[in-house]
């Protein structure tokens, strides 16, 4: 397969090149192999007025009419999931399978959220009026995506703007473009022309579009840095937004569960995407009975881990995904050498260029320390050891941060009592990972603004208009 295909932005439901290129770099070989168009000012300004221009139509082809649409996307993305899986690992470097399952969730995504639908609400219905409350789509909405998940995310947005009547404009992140570039490719003669535009560019794109007055809203998913100034130039016209951003999950593990039953599943609830999950668990407060126990059981865990090339059979763990983010995590462990903590460092990583890190545990750091308290985004992992149930909720919610946590014990009740406590969007017990389309999903506190997914996420793709209609009897 021929990776440095030509790639096109998609505007008005036609390729669109540019004057100038970018390179895309494989993060296992650390070389570009594809080039992508940058688009500027004028390919922005062209994007949101074929999205307006398409949205009278878009709308009156109503929920059915769309759902129709939004189904044929999905299965148009079935006969190419295995390229597209293959393009995802050599841009994001993710392991080919579960690549191919980010692709295959992105198609059944699309199809879960175009089976939903919002209908009016009653509000009132007495002798005099009824009163309904109808979900208007608000126009063109702008999509921001990052490296991490970058089909997945993407369709959190596409799915549940298109079907609600809304047109788009995405932007994928600079460092994993491909594969949107691609989706709007397969799309361009189903989806009718300027519903869906994508404009891949450098990092100067993201404020022209926050700052364009076409876009009714900005659904933005991102690190907390960038969500603020997102937030900020969305206010000037107060347009709508939806930010999903950092977190510093906690997962609290009690001293009565399983560690042989739990420890391979937590093991993945942190490093999963090596790390680079934005719902990973990110601190590991471990009760001191079974501290040393399930330490050990991580720690061979993670020298066992087979951390390569995303396209080598048996691969495990990719690369870190980026440049900047690998010399981010290397920074932070070498912080947390030289402040003396113990770091047990897992299977050694191939030397070939590509920006790999060991999976590395940090054990029983100060809460202070900045492997602690930051998003690592990276392998890095802080076990912190605890005695005491309200000391250790206190510490996990001690963090500008609240996108999720967890809770593992062997009594659910006392597991669902110390998930009460916590002060995230999302809480699993005895679990990690978990969304589905029909479950809203949000970050408390810092980790974001707005809600994703379920029917909360759909309507965050809505403005209500209230409607009031007289009874005969009140005429
Ligand atoms: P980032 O904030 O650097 O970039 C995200 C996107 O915003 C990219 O497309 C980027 O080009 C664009 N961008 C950059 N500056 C911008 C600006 N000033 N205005 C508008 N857009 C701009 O984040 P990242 O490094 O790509 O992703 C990692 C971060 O994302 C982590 O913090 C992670 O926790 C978070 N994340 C959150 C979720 C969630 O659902 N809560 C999911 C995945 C990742």
């Amino acid at each position: 397969m021929d990776f440095s295909a030509h790639y096109t932005l998609t505007i008005n439901g036609k390729p669109v090149e540019t004057a100038t290129q970018m390179d895309v770099v494989n993060p296992a070989t650390g070389q570009a192999f594809a080039k992508v168009p940058v688009a500027g000012q004028a390919e922005l300004d062209a994007a949101v007025d074929a999205a307006k221009a398409a949205l009278p139509a878009w709308k009156a082809l109503g929920w059915e009419g769309r759902r129709e649409k939004l189904i044929a996307a999905a299965r148009a993305i079935e006969p190419h999931s295995e390229e597209l899986a293959r393009l995802f690992v050599m841009e994001q470097g993710r392991p080919y399978d579960m690549a191919k399952g980010e692709v295959d969730l992105g198609a059944y995504w699309i199809k879960a959220v175009a089976r939903q639908d919002l209908s009016d609400d009653v509000v009132e219905d007495s002798d005099t009026r009824k009163v309904i409350v109808r979900h208007e789509p608000l126009g063109v909405v702008a999509a921001i995506v990052p490296w991490n998940f970058p089909v997945l995310l993407a369709i959190w947005k596409i799915a549940p703007a298109l079907i609600a009547g809304n047109t788009m404009v995405l932007k994928p992140s600079p460092f994993t473009p491909l594969c949107t570039l691609r989706l709007a490719e397969l799309w361009r003669d189903i989806l009718p022309a300027g519903v869906f535009n994508v404009i891949s560019g450098e990092n100067e794109l993201g404020p022209m579009m926050t700052a364009h007055p076409g876009f009714a809203k900005i659904s933005f998913t991102g690190s907390t840095a960038t969500g603020k100034r997102v937030m900020e130039a969305a206010s000037r016209d107060l347009r709508r937004i939806t930010l999903e951003l950092g977190g510093n999950d906690a997962a609290i593990i009690m001293p009565d569960v399983d560690v042989a039953k739990v420890a391979q599943k937590l093991f993945f609830g942190a490093f999963y995407n090596s790390a680079q999950i934005c719902i990973a668990t990110k601190r590991m407060y471990i009760h001191e009975d079974i501290y040393d126990e399930l330490r050990d059981e991580l720690f061979r865990l993670a020298r066992e881990a087979v951390v390569g090339d995303g396209l080598q059979q048996g691969t495990m763990f990719g690369p870190i995904q980026n440049r900047p983010q690998f010399d981010r995590v290397m920074s932070l462990i070498a912080g947390a050498r030289e402040q003396g903590l113990t770091l047990l460092e897992g299977s050694a990583v191939p030397d070939t260029g590509g920006y790999f890190i060991p999976i590395t545990l940090v054990d029983n750091p100060p809460e202070d320390a900045p492997v602690v308290t930051e998003e690592a985004f990276g392998p890095v992992l802080p076990l912190l050891k605890f005695s005491d149930v309200d000391d250790v909720v206190a510490r996990a919610n001690n963090s500008e941060y609240g996108l999720a946590g967890a809770v593992w014990s062997d009594d659910v009740d006392q597991a669902f009592e110390i998930a009460n406590r916590l002060e995230t969007g999302t809480v699993w017990i005895n679990d990690n990972l978990q969304n589905a389309p029909h479950i809203p999903f949000a970050g408390a506190k810092q980790s974001g603004y707005g809600v994703e997914n379920g029917a909360e996420g759909l309507r965050e793709f809505t403005w209500p208009r209230t409607v009031f209609i007289p009874k005969a009897k009140a005429r």
